[in-house]
Parts: C-alpha cells; structure tokens; sequence
C-alpha cells in the first residue's frame, strides 16, 4: 500500500448543516500532501457521520450520493476508522 498523509487543518468555524456541531477543523487523508480540504472535496462530519462537502470559502453542505461514490473506497474505509478511534478517545457520559 502506498503510504498516507493524514493532516489536521484549522480553519474557520462552520455549523455542519445535518447536527449544527461547530467544525473548525479538518483531519485530512490523502495520498500527497499536505492534505488540506479545498472545495469540492469530500468529508465526513466527525459528530454525526454525515457526508459533507466543502463550498467555496470552505463552507459545508452535504454530499450528494455519487459524490460520497467517487471517493476511493480505501480512503473511505479509513476515514470510518480514524473517526471510531476518536469515539474511543472522548469521554463517556
Ligand atoms: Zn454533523
């Protein structure tokens, strides 16, 4: 396997459109580097598990079914495993 880039970039705060939890950071994964969210790409909503994409001025909006399709599967799959690691992380209330 080629090796991955995996990148926390601040940035504005944003309201993720599906469960209103303020995003102002982005942990990226990618095959080159720096990995930094840009518009069009594609992310996951690291509350709720909603796909989302990134808009110009790096708002939010969510992804449309064949836009979550065109990310590679592996970069997917890793991306559900970052964010059940998290889950393991936070505090248990
Ligand atoms: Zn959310």
């Amino acid at each position: 396997m080629t090796d991955l880039r995996v990148d926390t970039t601040h940035h504005a705060p944003h309201h993720c459109p599906s469960c209103r939890h303020v995003l102002d950071a982005s942990t990226g994964v990618g095959r080159e580097g720096p990995v930094v969210p840009a518009p069009g790409d594609v992310t996951l909503c690291a509350y709720c598990r909603t796909w989302l994409v990134y808009t110009d001025g790096l708002g939010l909006r969510p992804a449309e079914p064949d836009e979550v399709e065109q990310v590679d599967p592996t970069l997917r799959a890793l991306v559900q495993q970052h964010l059940d690691a998290v889950d393991q992380l936070r505090p248990k209330h």
